[in-house]
């Protein structure tokens, strides 16, 4: 079983409150919020970071970014930050691709 806790979350055995999924991508709160809405939209598949992408995976980026868009209209949001970590000296700490979606 993988120790990836976002897989976790996909798979339905770590809870969370989602606000937003399709089949590829899945949106829920952050557990530690570092701003007034703060929202972690992942790939339901597994990837690392911005840092592991390949040409392999244009085909679902360009989708990733309709996703946070939608997810942005899910919460009437006009106007918000987005926020990647890419790499430990960054401060990624889970290590599956996530974007914050932050509105302080
Ligand atoms: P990063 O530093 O970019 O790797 O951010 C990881 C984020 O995941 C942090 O803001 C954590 O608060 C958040 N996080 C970790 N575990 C969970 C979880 N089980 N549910 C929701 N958010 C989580």
């Amino acid at each position: 079983m993988t120790e990836c806790i976002f897989c976790k979350i996909v798979a339905g055995l770590v809870p969370a409150t989602v606000v937003w999924s399709n089949e590829k991508f899945i949106a829920f709160y952050d557990i530690h919020p570092k701003a007034k809405i703060h929202v972690l939209i992942i790939p339901k598949h597994h990837i690392e970071s911005l840092n592991h992408i390949t040409d392999a995976d244009s085909d679902w980026l360009g989708d990733y970014f309709l996703a946070i868009q939608e997810v942005a209209k899910a919460l009437n949001l006009s106007h918000y930050q987005l926020r990647f970590h890419n790499g430990a000296g960054s401060g990624q700490e889970v290590f599956h691709l996530h974007a914050h979606l932050l509105q302080h």
